[in-house]
């Protein structure tokens, strides 16, 4: 590995777009419909990879959805996330917000609570084992029907202590976030922070709606804001970060080739953009190999890393001292160089 990429790996960062049934790998969909007895429309592992070429959003959640049958139980989505922690500490990750998609479940008839307390769980075991922080995004599904959100809603503001934030996602294009407004009123009351894909395929309108409706702390995605130079200007006075996904972008077409992607400009621009890796078991590679994919393809020096990486960190939802912490490691990352 070269010095740049062993570097850009362990620069500490903050992981704020990651939906965790995104990072669920072919050995561990055959590991689990093995023990949950579900069967697979795929012979092995190497068959299930080949169906990872994306011609778009949609392509890829047929796909997405498929996989998560075989998640069942509580011991299910511990495994799941607890895989995930592995990796993320070999890619420099030290605060983790993840999303994940009860509506998914609830509807193949898993238990929210199952969920909920899985994830839980390894969360609690990533900070023992691994001193990598974290929390929970409770995400709705904009494209299923709101009764589907409201059921899970109401399970989950009984106990919002669960909880960092509410955030929205899956097929965007059609499905305006306005709907989802009184759930997300009521997740602020309580105390949660909200955040909502926009502007990933959608029109900038759709980021100015989750502003405005959603009063959104952060955008997810939000690449398509450069299309609207009044956007722009509002992102970077209200000061709102940017989760972008690069690898992301490229697999589902939303750009064609890294080389052309705006991050660099989105930077230049004030926006507060981060690196994230959005679904990483499908995408091609987890936050770290973001960073060394984004320096290849736009060249990342030393200090656009660390604002990079910066960015995440200030744009997490974790406690002060927590991320003054991080920050701190980022300034020995860059003092090493
Ligand atoms: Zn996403």
């Amino acid at each position: 590995m070269s010095v740049t990429k062993s570097r850009l790996i362990q620069l500490p960062k903050a992981e704020l777009h990651l939906h965790i049934e995104g990072t669920l790998e072919p050995e561990l969909v055959f590991k689990l419909a093995r023990r949950n007895g579900v069967e697979l429309p795929y012979r092995d592992e190497s068959d299930l990879s080949q169906q990872y070429a994306f011609e778009n959003l949609q392509s890829f959640l047929n796909l997405y959805y498929e996989c998560m049958a075989v998640l069942r139980t509580r011991e299910d989505f511990a495994d799941l996330a607890r895989s995930y922690f592995a990796k993320a500490k070999e890619q420099g990750v030290r605060h983790v917000e993840m999303f994940f998609d009860p509506q998914a479940h609830v509807s193949r008839g898993v238990d929210f609570d199952e969920v909920v307390e899985g994830l839980h769980q390894a969360i609690g075991e990533a900070w023992t084992e691994h001193g990598i922080s974290g929390g929970l995004i409770l995400s709705f599904l904009r494209d299923e029907p709101l009764e589907t959100a409201q059921d899970v809603w109401s399970k989950a503001k009984e106990r919002p202590e669960r909880f960092v934030a509410v955030g929205l996602d899956s097929a965007e294009v059609g499905f305006p976030p306005g709907p989802f407004a009184p759930i997300f009123a009521e997740a602020r009351a309580l105390g949660l922070r909200a955040v909502a894909h926009a502007g990933e395929e959608g029109p900038p309108s759709y980021i100015n709606g989750a502003l405005d409706a959603l009063k959104v702390d952060r955008i997810d995605h939000g690449i398509r804001a450069m299309e609207d130079p009044e956007l722009v200007r509002r992102l970077v006075r209200d000061a709102v970060p940017l989760t972008v996904c690069p690898l992301s972008n490229v697999r589902l077409g939303c750009v064609q080739d890294l080389a052309d992607h705006g991050l660099l400009a989105m930077l230049d621009e004030g926006l507060i953009v981060t690196v994230n890796s959005d679904d990483p078991a499908y995408f091609g590679g987890y936050v770290g190999d973001n960073f060394v994919a984004v320096d290849s393809a736009l060249g990342l020096d030393d200090a656009t890393a660390a604002q990079l990486a910066r960015n995440s960190i200030r744009a997490a939802f974790a406690p002060t001292d927590r991320k003054q912490a991080l920050l701190e490691l980022i300034d020995q990352w860059e003092g090493a160089a």
